[in-house]
């Protein structure tokens, strides 16, 4: 699978996008509700939640009295804090052809783009940060009238590293200008012609990230997928000073590694969070368990205090589109515009399953042959096991779904970070883990704490009204009955697709 990740015309346009102010609507009370909120050890039942101003005002036991507030009932249902998904990407509209010139497929884009965060909220998340992306694509994102709070990285990788490697040598640094010149590898990837060697340092770069709206840097450290190990990394030198200066410059330092020997240097330069599982155990991945050297490596991470997000819908959302039963899933309604899914079950759909796995694919046999073969991007079984032990070595797990991490319409926004959390519900991580992954633990890892991931007095009044209790069942995050997003109580229905 070596197309397995295809980005994204990367931008580099300087759009700012700053964090809105919660809107001054009416206020809000919720009567008689279960609070559940992660930093409490319990739930509190018969609670009363006052909004004013898009913010929780007041969390009490006893009535209260707001005669210009409107007010919900909560008896039977759970107030939790809205999701936020550590690791999305929206520039692209989902199991589209990129860079496609047809009318009916930018028609089709357009419809996608408007009801990607509609999609997101429809399964309550209220807050994303997109690791890559174009930026005039997620303020298009951030300008649509309900969308989720969102927050995006600016993307720095080496000349010719992932993911620039995917795009066309020729136009790639007309298209992108924050790349970093890696002086280790100048021989086989100089800089382009015309550059100016003092704008592709590692400060350069980095300080211009800082002037956009940008939380975080994303760094790639990856030399390949499937039968390509060639692509180039950045140095440890050059890591060290990229760690440097988003210190220097207040930003989190995130970066792309799902290796072993990749997620290593990770640790060494001390970054804040990596963006993948650890699935690729290199010549540890036919072992069977957690070999002595994983569980070093894992420790290392928890002992540095690195956020990990497992991101284990990667590889089914891609071999799913094997199953011919897969777009018979009523819940692609929800979040899939008609005419789009309409079209995802036409020929010319089948492009990128068709890149994958060839024309006409054998899909019980490629399968059986992945599971047999353990092949690192076949099967999720190696990044479940990291996750689980990880967890066991009292990791506080984030929440990231890879939304979408390929052009494969197996990755739907919203809809994938529930699979997430259901997957790792299945992988054996208790739901009170996927609670705090989903809520405060992202909040926490993102610096955003202040405004998000609890029910606490003067939070932003994202939030969910659950039919049915989250630390009970995973697919109560599916029972949505009210998505409150900064005070404004919308109805699930009202945002899907259908
Ligand atoms: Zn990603």
């Amino acid at each position: 699978m070596n197309r397995s990740i295809v980005l994204i015309a990367l931008a580099s346009a300087n759009l700012a996008l700053p964090v809105r102010a919660p809107a001054a609507g009416q206020p809000l009370l919720i009567e008689n509700v279960t609070v559940l909120s992660p930093e409490q050890a319990q739930p509190r039942g018969n609670r009363y939640v006052l909004v004013r101003d898009g913010r929780i005002a007041t969390v009490s036991e006893r009535p209260i009295t707001a005669p210009d507030a409107r007010k919900l009932d909560g008896a039977g249902k759970f107030l939790t804090p809205g999701i936020m998904d550590g690791h999305v990407h929206v520039s692209d509209a989902v199991g589209l052809p990129p860079g496609s010139t047809d009318a009916g497929i930018a028609a089709m884009e357009k419809q996608f783009l408007k009801q990607q965060p509609r999609s997101y909220l429809y399964f309550g998340v209220t807050q994303v940060v997109d690791l890559i992306n174009r930026p005039d694509r997620v303020a298009e994102f951030a300008a649509q009238p309900q969308h989720p709070d969102t927050f995006r990285c600016g993307v720095a990788p080496v000349v010719d590293g992932y993911p620039l490697v995917f795009f066309d040598p020729a136009t790639r640094y007309s298209q992108f200008n924050d790349y970093i010149y890696e002086p280790a590898n100048a021989r086989e990837h100089p800089l382009p012609k015309g550059a100016n060697p003092a704008e592709h340092t590692p400060e350069a770069v980095v300080e211009r990230i800082a002037k956009t709206d940008a939380i975080c840097v994303k760094i790639t450290l990856e030399d390949g997928f499937g039968d390509r190990n060639d692509w180039p990394v950045m140095s440890m030198d050059t890591l060290r000073r990229v760690r440097a200066a988003t210190k220097k410059q207040g930003l989190l330092l995130v970066v792309h590694a799902n290796a072993l020997d990749m997620q290593r240097k990770a640790v060494e330069g001390q970054v804040d969070v990596i963006a993948h599982g650890l699935w690729n155990w290199n010549e540890l991945q036919n072992q069977p368990g957690v070999p002595a050297a994983i569980a070093d490596h894992l420790r290392s991470i928890r002992d540095a205090k690195i956020g990990y997000i497992a991101t284990l819908r990667v590889i089914p959302g891609v071999t799913e589109l094997l199953d011919p039963t897969l777009l018979d899933d009523p819940v692609f309604a929800k979040v899939v515009p008609p005419a789009i899914l309409k079209w995802y079950r036409t020929e010319p759909a089948q492009w990128f399953k068709t890149e994958i796995f060839g024309p006409k694919p054998d899909a019980a046999g490629i399968l059986g042959g992945m599971r047999a073969a353990n092949e690192h991007w076949a099967t999720s079984e190696n990044g479940v096991r990291a996750l689980r032990h990880l967890y066991e070595l009292g990791q506080p797990l984030l929440l990231g779904s890879d939304t979408p991490s390929a052009p494969t319409y197996g990755n739907q926004p919203g809809y994938d970070t529930f699979k997430e959390m259901r997957m790792m519900s299945q992988a054996g991580i208790p739901l009170s883990a996927i609670f705090a992954a989903a809520t405060i633990n992202n909040a926490r890892q993102y610096r955003l704490e202040k405004d998000f991931g609890s029910i606490e007095t003067g939070k932003i009044a994202n939030l969910l009204l659950l039919d049915a209790n989250p630390l009970a069942s995973v697919d109560a995050w599916s029972r949505i009955d009210k998505v409150i997003l900064r005070g404004e109580p919308i109805e699930r229905d009202s945002l899907a697709a259908d």
